[in-house]
């Protein structure tokens, strides 16, 4: 008996080897990736994705059995982090809280927001609030990761809790922890977005495509997360999967920019498409006409680019935004030297400003009068910018 007992925990029911456990291990996390991505974020909290019911419920199981979340929760607290983003109301913003406290104990941040009750009623609606979400996975949610301790050990033994303790710690750490702390603090931007989210690397596919977190603040509606050619979004690949055989109807990718030739006086469709383009159109604005303005100014100072150091030079980008007060008086000193570049910079926080006007009409009178003073500037980076503004339409889907 007792060695029966001695073997069954040293071996489970599988006797497996250690490559088994492994693609076991890896299999599993990656569903339960899957269930965040594309359940709890693209399809419940931003409606992107609409998923068959087969599928939905079989990630309400999965998520329950392998994260114990609940589906309301989560919704809850992500909506609210885009609603507040970088504010002292958002729920895990590095800005905030400090990039460790997100990195490293991002799981006690997500369980305060998640006990917040007007959140959840406000944030959390239109979640499932059927008999097996009341009754099983929000009434008992680490029944789930209970039965999963219980199936690892049967099937491996005591090494099977090794298991189901990387299976536990895999969302903490790669969501709570990396996608929402480094995703706010290390990576690239596509888009000048109002907000510190960052690109982690330009293939999402160990992350399920979550790495790819600045886009996604661009337009978070979006299903699809990979913007540019070069990225790789592996939950947008699995959404086409599913999507081909019936089982999930795409709602909202991001639109594409169209750029219109022979546009003279920028219309509704122009002022429609800044808006909607409005992150895009302040990343080429740095790109375009504050990075060859500053070079021009140094190339004419015989100086070099590096005169302005590569933090300074990235925080123009957004008017010093996320600098303290004395990174802001740098910036002052910076512009004061160099009239070209206090100009465009002037002009930047203009566009910016007018992106937030409410009034379709006086905000297209703003756009018309910037875009005017822009073309009349004699600089030439920012004519040529104006020039390629007025154009900006609005194509079908990418
Ligand atoms: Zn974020
Ligand atoms: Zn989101």
């Amino acid at each position: 008996m007792l060695d029966a007992v001695l073997t069954f925990l040293s071996q489970g029911l599988l006797n497996a080897g250690w490559g088994t456990m492994l693609i076991y291990t890896l299999v599993l996390t990656q569903l339960t990736i899957f269930t965040v991505t594309l359940y709890l974020h693209r399809c419940q909290t931003h409606r992107g994705v609409d998923l068959h019911p087969l599928i939905s419920h079989f990630f309400r199981f999965w998520g329950w059995l392998t994260t114990g979340m609940v589906t309301k929760e989560w919704v809850a607290v992500h909506r609210k982090h885009h609603a507040k983003v970088e504010t002292e109301e958002d729920p895990h913003s590095p800005q905030i809280f400090g990039i460790k406290k997100v990195f490293f104990d991002g799981v006690s941040l997500y369980r305060e927001a998640s006990m917040i009750k007007e959140d959840l009623e406000k944030y959390g609606r239109g979640t499932p609030n059927d008999w097996i979400e009341r009754k099983l996975y929000a009434g008992h949610p680490y029944w789930g990761p209970v039965v999963m301790a219980v199936i690892d050990l049967a099937l491996f033994g005591v090494v099977g809790m090794a298991i189901w303790a990387v299976q536990m710690i895999w969302i903490p750490f790669w969501a709570a922890g990396f996608v929402n702390g480094i995703g706010h603090y290390w990576g690239y931007r596509n888009f000048e977005s109002a907000d510190t989210a960052r690109n982690l690397i330009p293939w999402g596919f160990w992350i399920g495509g979550e790495e790819l977190h600045n886009n996604h603040h661009a337009f978070p509606s979006s299903a699809k997360f990979a913007l540019r050619k070069w990225e790789f979004d592996i939950g947008w690949a699995a959404i086409c999967v599913l999507r081909a055989v019936g089982l999930a109807k795409v709602l909202r990718v991001a639109p594409a920019l169209d750029v219109r030739p022979n546009v003279h006086l920028p219309d509704a469709e122009t002022l429609k498409a800044v808006l909607t383009h409005r992150f895009q159109a302040m990343t080429d604005f740095y790109r375009e006409v504050i990075v060859p303005t500053l070079r021009d100014e140094a190339q004419h100072a015989g100086e070099s680019l590096k005169a302005v150091p590569r933090r300074m030079r990235l925080a123009l980008a957004d008017g010093g935004r996320w600098l303290d007060s004395e990174g802001r008086e740098r910036m002052q000193a910076v512009l004061a030297k160099r009239p070209n570049l206090s100009t465009v910079c002037d002009f930047r926080a203009r566009l910016s400003a007018l992106m937030e006007q409410r009034g379709a009409d006086q905000a297209l009178k703003g756009l018309q009068q910037w875009i005017h003073e822009a073309e009349q500037s004699g600089i030439h980076a920012l004519q040529a910018f104006a020039q390629r503004l007025k154009g900006y339409g609005v194509a079908s889907a990418a």
